[in-house]
Order: C-alpha cells, then structure tokens, then sequence
C-alpha cells in the first residue's frame, strides 16, 4: 500500500531528475537569504555552476553552528507574512534552533508524514496517540497533521502521565502510538505493574523515534508489548519527524529522496563515502519554501542502503543511527557510543528496561559505572542469581570496552523514568 505511488515508486532516473529542478529552485532561494549570501560570496560559489547532482559537494555545509549564528531569521527566504509556523529543536546538545514553514511547507509535511504512516500499514480506521512532546518540539504537531492527513482519530495526548496515556489507550481502542523508545520501554513496565496485560490491549504499532535506540531494544519493546515497532527518524532542521521511516520490512528507514538530498560524508575530513560506508549524514532540503537548508551536517551517523527494498520503493534506506558524531565516548582511550553498550545489555532477558551509564575519573584513570534494572518478570532477588547475571554482564562489556565497568543491577523502576528522550550518560570527567 503506497501513499502516493508515483513518487515513492519513482525510477532512479526519474528521481534523480527531480532532485536537480528542486536543488536548482532551492539554491535560488537560499541565495536571497543573508546567511547563504554571505557564504556563497565569500566562498565564490556561482549557483549556476551546479550542472549535475555531483556538484552538490562543492557548495559549503551548514552546521548546527551555523544555524545557531543565523539565530533567529537569517536563513529565512521568504517575507515574515508567508511564514505560518515555527519550531524549535530540543537543545540536546546545545541552544536549540529554530525553524519556519510557510503553509504549503507545512502542508507537503504532514503529506510526507502520512505517506511513512501508510508506509507502516497505516489506515484512516487507526486510532493514533501522540506521546512526543507537543509545543515548540517537532515530534508531537509533526505527526499530529500527518495522522490527520491519512484520516486516522489522533489522540493528542502528548509525553508523560503514564496511567492517563493507558486509560486514553484502553478507553479510545488506541492502536498506534508514538513515543521514544525510552518512555515506551517505561509504558510497558507500568502497564504490567497495573495488572494489564499488554497482548491483550488494541495497539499494534509503535513508532519510535527522537533518541538513538538499538535493534535489541526494539526488539524487547516488541516482544514485551506484542507490537511491531517501527523506526522514525528525523530532526527540527529538516522539518522533524517523517524525514526516514521504515517500511512493513522494517530493515532500515526509507528516506524520501524527493524532499532531500542524502550524502554520507567522512565527518573529519568533510569527504563524501560511496553508497553503503557508514559516516555522517547529510541532508539538503529541497522541498521547503521558508527555511531551504544546503548540505545539513546531522552529526547522526549511519549509512546508506542502496538495495532494492522488497516493498517496491525506490528511495533509499538508511540504517539505523549508531549516535551523534558528539555522543562518542573515549573511555581509557577507546572509542565507544553509548548504542553499543545498549546492544550488549539488552541482549541480556534479565535486563530490564532502563540503565545508566556513569563515567568518572580516579586517580588519572577513567571509570565506567553502569546502573541496570532488572526486568521485572524474572526478577525474584536472589543473591547468587543477581552476582551470576552480573559477571555475565561485566564478561559481554569488557569484550567490547576493555575496560572493567563496575555493574550495579537494581530493581525494576529504580532509576529516574523517560518522558521524552532519555540521559542516558552521566560523564563527570569534564567537571
Ligand atoms: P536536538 O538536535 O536538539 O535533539 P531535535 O529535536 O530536532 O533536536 O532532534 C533530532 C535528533 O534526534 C536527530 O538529529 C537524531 O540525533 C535524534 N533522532 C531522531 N530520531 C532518531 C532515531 N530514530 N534514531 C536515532 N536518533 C534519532
Ligand atoms: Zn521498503
């Protein structure tokens, strides 16, 4: 089932067609602004220059810096009375940027949404709750008008209030719902902790998205709810969510190429990687009248799936995001994302369904601490039991770390829930 076939089905050569009218078009556009102004006439850049697709890499990037020193209007490209709507991104890893849209940018977003939602199996009978954050975040108007475009009922119930979403959830018949993954893996141990048991309920889908996650904890949300969960990906500076979405094969995200252009670039020299390598990415929006972004640096790595998708769509997949280029711990040296120490503890049953990660410097040597919650239906706090799961556990990490991290397992809700997108990592080697 396809939203719009033509487009999602679109040859290669059709597409890639596409995609230069619609960079042209949005390199006019950002050439009116003052931001794109000043660096393309400081780096000699002649837009008409740009023949092919190719060329694309000799236009300078944007980076969140950039967006930053652009504050509040300075990459606008149209009068302040065509813009309808602005956002803001969350500020995980800084002043958060803002983002304007125009009526019709607003428009082909929420038809972009309902296209990954159909793109998941998604129908007008869906009743769908929206468990992101509304207000300034793109996660919870984002998909609300996307939802609506497809004709399913949204529930607008926003993050939080855990026993309030499972009364919307049981009372409405809600069948698909969108949140993080780290509030989800929170929902489900409180919708257990009620006495109700999760298989019995009317969801069938989740989609999640907003924070780096592992294929291991989808696959726990999925066997613990008894739904199929889908990634989502996307970011403010692109519009915010719908930008990636997977398909019914659920083996990476689909990403829609008719609205952006996708590089993958090495990120400490800035050279783009051949399709399939995993690096940065880097997305060029070609589809938004407001705010057009050339050569976006995401700072989220992954890498491109070229091949042919069973589903029949066209546009490429990504995989799924490892972490931000600056979520990259060095610990005693070695280089590890704090996604890789999910994938080992999640693959564990008796783990439960929130940790914390904890580094701390002694005496010159870095120090890893990390709190695991046990899952609440294996749990039975056995001595000999709890010191086995955790040498099994200190065994798994060190094959990936080298270094000895001091496990500490506790009981099921111990540590602080997720509402929104988790902390997982407390570093004090910076304080
Ligand atoms: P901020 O950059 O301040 O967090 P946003 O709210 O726009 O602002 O969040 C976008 C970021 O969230 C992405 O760049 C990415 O790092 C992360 N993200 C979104 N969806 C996913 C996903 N499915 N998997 C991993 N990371 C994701
Ligand atoms: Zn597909």
């Amino acid at each position: 089932m396809y939203w719009n076939k033509d487009i999602e089905t679109i040859s290669r050569k059709d597409l890639e067609a596409l995609q230069l009218k619609k960079l042209h078009k949005a390199l006019q556009a950002t050439s009116t602004t003052p931001f794109y102004k000043k660096v393309f006439e400081e780096n000699h850049i002649n837009i008409d220059a740009i023949k092919t697709l190719e060329h694309i890499k000799d236009l300078p990037f944007t980076s969140k810096n950039d967006l930053r020193l652009s504050y509040p209007d300075g990459m606008v490209a149209v009068p302040r009375k065509e813009i309808v709507r602005m956002h803001a991104s969350s500020g995980t890893t800084g002043k958060s940027t803002v983002i304007f849209y125009t009526a019709k940018d607003i428009k082909d977003w929420a038809d972009l949404v309902a296209r990954c939602m159909v793109a998941t199996g998604a129908t007008p009978d869906d009743v769908f709750q929206n468990m992101m954050g509304y207000g300034l975040f793109t996660g919870g108007l984002g998909l609300h008008y996307g939802a609506e475009l497809l004709g399913c009922m949204v529930i607008p119930a926003a993050s939080g209030n855990t026993l309030r979403q499972i009364q919307l959830m049981q009372d409405f018949e809600t069948t698909i719902i969108h949140i993080t993954p780290s509030y989800c893996l929170h929902l489900v141990e409180v919708i257990r902790a009620e006495g109700i048991d999760p298989y019995a309920m009317t969801v069938k889908k989740a989609y999640l998205g907003a924070e780096p996650y592992s294929e291991a904890t989808r696959k726990k949300i999925e066997e613990q709810f008894g739904i199929d969960a889908y990634n989502s990906y996307g970011l403010s500076e692109m519009n915010g969510p719908g930008v990636a979405f997977e398909c019914t094969y659920k083996n990476g995200m689909h990403i829609w190429e008719d609205y952006y252009i996708v590089e993958i670039i090495n990120p400490d020299t800035g050279e783009v990687l051949p399709p399939g390598e995993e690096g940065e990415l880097v997305l060029t929006h070609i589809n938004r009248e407001a705010m057009p972004i050339i050569r976006y640096r995401t700072r989220d790595l992954t890498r491109l799936i070229p091949e042919p998708c069973p589903c029949g769509r066209t546009h490429y997949r990504i995989d799924r995001i490892k972490g931000r280029t600056d979520d990259m711990l060095i610990v005693s040296g070695v280089n590890v994302f704090p996604s890789q120490i999910e994938t080992v503890l999640m693959k564990f049953p008796e783990v439960g369904n929130n940790y914390q990660i904890i580094l701390d410097r002694e005496n010159n040597l870095d120090r890893m601490h990390i709190k695991v919650e046990l899952y609440s239906k294996l749990f039975h706090g056995d001595i000999k039991e709890i010191e086995r799961i955790k040498n099994r556990l200190k065994e798994a990490l060190k094959a990936l770390i080298t270094i000895n991290p001091r496990i500490e397992l506790l009981e099921p809700g111990s540590l602080p829930p997720s509402e929104g997108k988790a902390k997982r990592v407390i570093d004090n080697r910076t304080l």
